[in-house]
């Protein structure tokens, strides 16, 4: 049985990898900080280790002891709003963990690498669907950070052989059908979470981040990813790596786009009542709109989303936050 390292597993994403990876009869490990990652979301079939991938000698030691086939890695900052407003604390976590851990990998022989990138590589698109191959020219510190980490990739391979796979997420959404993991961030700055908890009642109403996009209805269009086919597909590309696949980078989203608006009257369907939203100016480092083409990910990886639906997708994410109102902070 191959035994998996995610870092980041206490997280959004990598909690729901974790699962999918325990359900194909991988053996996993978890290392998180739990700064902002949930201890109750790593599956209790994984074992977890609390440190930060900052720390070379938790690393060193991590690998030592457990000897890992493969590493897939999450821990990163994720909001764009706070990477504009404090750029150094994204470059000193999100590039400089990234460089310890591959000190460590390749200091203890471990090659095979999937990571967590993201469509904000990308920046304003040239055109959409976006490819792969398309210029990367991203327009907030976050996704410059996790480009310069897929650059960084580039050049290890070459002088040390890191073998490795980079997956560009749209928006992740939704939440693990079990009902026991889910989306929490604190602050929650995501379109689905902000609509669902003032379905809920947790908020007042929902801001809609500007209004005169060039799109359909002038709010921004994102291509919706469920969270479970992203873990299918993080899946598929450690497989890919140990039936040696070269290193490459692959979108995954479903290729359809919605509008902030389209978003919520989905969710007002999907909940049964209207949903309070008031009109705000843009927000720092949107583009206007973002679709990725999958077709790379489908021909290569052989991944195809499940959940295709906003509805279906919506429904997830629902049954979620109405269960739990305040995330991951409820006794179970
Ligand atoms: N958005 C919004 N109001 C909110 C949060 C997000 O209008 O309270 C918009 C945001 O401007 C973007 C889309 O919803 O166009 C998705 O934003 P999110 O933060 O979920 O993901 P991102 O696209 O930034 O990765």
């Amino acid at each position: 049985m191959s035994k998996i390292l995610v870092l980041g597993g206490a997280g959004y994403i990598g909690s729901h990898t974790v699962y999918e990876l325990l359900d194909e009869g991988f053996e996993v490990v978890v290392a998180d900080n739990l700064e902002t990652g949930h201890r109750q979301a790593v599956h209790p079939g994984a074992a977890l280790c609390v440190g930060d991938i900052r720390d070379k000698a938790f690393l060193d030691g991590l690998f030592r002891r457990e000897r890992v086939d493969a590493v897939i890695h999450f821990a990163a900052y994720s909001l764009v709003g706070e990477s504009m407003a404090d750029p150094l604390k994204y470059y000193a976590n999100n590039v400089g963990g990234t460089q310890v851990l591959l000190s460590s990998m390749v200091a203890n022989g471990v090659d095979k690498l999937v990571f967590s990138s993201t469509a904000a590589a990308y920046g304003e698109p040239k055109r959409i669907p976006i490819e792969e191959g398309d210029p990367a020219e991203p327009t907030n510190t976050y996704g410059a950070t996790k480009l310069a980490v897929e650059q960084m990739f580039k050049w290890t391979a070459l002088a040390h052989g890191l073998r490795y796979v980079a997956l560009r997420y749209f928006n992740a959404c939704g939440a693990h059908p079990s009902g026991h993991i889910g989306e929490d961030h604190s602050p929650e700055t995501h379109l689905i979470p902000i609509v669902l908890q003032t379905a809920n009642g947790t908020r007042p109403e929902i801001e809609i981040f500007g209004t005169d996009y060039p799109t359909k209805d002038g709010s921004c269009v994102r291509d919706y990813v469920h969270v479970c086919d992203l873990a299918q597909a993080h899946v598929k590309a450690v497989r890919y790596l140990f039936a040696g696949g070269e290193n490459s980078v692959f979108n995954l989203g479903n290729g359809v786009g919605f509008t902030v608006r389209e978003v919520i009257r989905a969710a007002e369907e999907v909940v049964g009542h209207k949903i309070p939203a008031v009109y705000a100016g843009r927000r720092r480092g949107d583009p206007a709109a973002l679709v990725a083409s999958g077709s790379r990910a489908k021909t290569v990886l052989g991944w195809e989303p499940h959940y295709e639906s906003i509805h279906t997708i919506l429904e997830t994410a629902w049954r979620w936050h109405r269960a739990r109102p305040n995330g991951f902070d409820e006794d179970r």
